[in-house]
């Protein structure tokens, strides 16, 4: 649909990880909204100061979204989202942007940080109808206190044989049993045979998608089978 600004109600406003928010927001404007999963909305901060920020949740969920966002120091739009209380009214413009699933092949995705929050609408959408083909995600994050949505997407992997979920902690933790190192390292380990007829969704700081495009062309995937949002 083409962006409109409209405006919307705080419901939540927690923190999910480290340093990172999920807000949840009711729309209150009549006009009706619709979202391709993967899009992104425009925060208005104030007169002139916009910020875009990855839908985190289903558009099923409509009137109702979430968006999961890192809180940096002194950022304008963070540092907005961070002091949002419950009830307050919020203007947004949208939705926008192209990062979406394009065909019915196996799904890669590789995502770190509040990257996720794509995925997360995206694999909310295609868990809630019957998953047709392979679904990868790959998490990169420097420590567990910084994997937001963990949970949800160890019981995503619980309930659907053909979703499987890798978190990979980029420093070294005493307690954590899983894989270590960052996500280009799975990458590496693939034999072209398993990412062959797959199409690969990148989300993250952009030199994890510049090294991870790298490497997957590399390996022979061809640019049309990676679609990419850098932060
Ligand atoms: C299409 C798109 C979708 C996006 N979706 C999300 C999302 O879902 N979640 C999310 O958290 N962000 C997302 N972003 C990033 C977001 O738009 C802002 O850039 C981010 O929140 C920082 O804005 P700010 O106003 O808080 O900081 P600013 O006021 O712009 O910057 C304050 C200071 O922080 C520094 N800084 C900026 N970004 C970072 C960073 N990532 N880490 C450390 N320091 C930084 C700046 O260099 C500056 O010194 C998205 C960006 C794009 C382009």
């Amino acid at each position: 649909m083409k962006p409109i600004k409209f405006t919307t109600k705080v419901i939540n406003n927690e923190y999910i990880a480290k340093e990172t928010r999920e807000i949840k927001f009711e729309i209150i404007t009549k006009n009706e909204i619709i979202f391709s999963e993967g899009q992104f909305f425009n925060l208005i901060v104030e007169d002139k100061i916009m910020r875009a920020y990855s839908i985190a949740s289903s558009s099923s969920k409509l009137p109702k979204f979430s968006l999961c966002v890192k809180i940096i120091k002194g950022g304008k739009g963070s540092g907005y989202i961070d002091s949002m209380k419950k009830g307050d009214e919020v203007l947004f413009m949208g939705p926008f942007g192209h990062f979406s699933k394009k065909s019915d092949k196996k799904i890669v995705m590789i995502a770190t940080g509040t990257g996720i929050a794509p995925m997360k609408a995206i694999c909310e959408r295609l868990t809630e109808e019957e998953i047709k083909n392979n679904i990868t995600l790959i998490f990169g994050v420097q420590n567990t206190e910084y994997a937001s949505y963990n949970n949800y997407f160890i019981n995503l992997e619980k309930k659907f044989s053909k979703f499987s979920y890798k978190l990979f902690v980029s420093r070294f933790e005493k307690e954590y049993k899983g894989n270590v190192g960052r996500v280009t390292k799975w990458i590496e380990e693939q034999s072209l045979e398993n990412l062959k007829d797959t199409e690969f969704l990148l989300c993250g700081n952009p030199a994890m998608i510049k090294e991870s495009k790298e490497l997957l062309q590399n390996k022979g995937i061809t640019k049309n089978n990676i679609i990419i949002e850098a932060y």
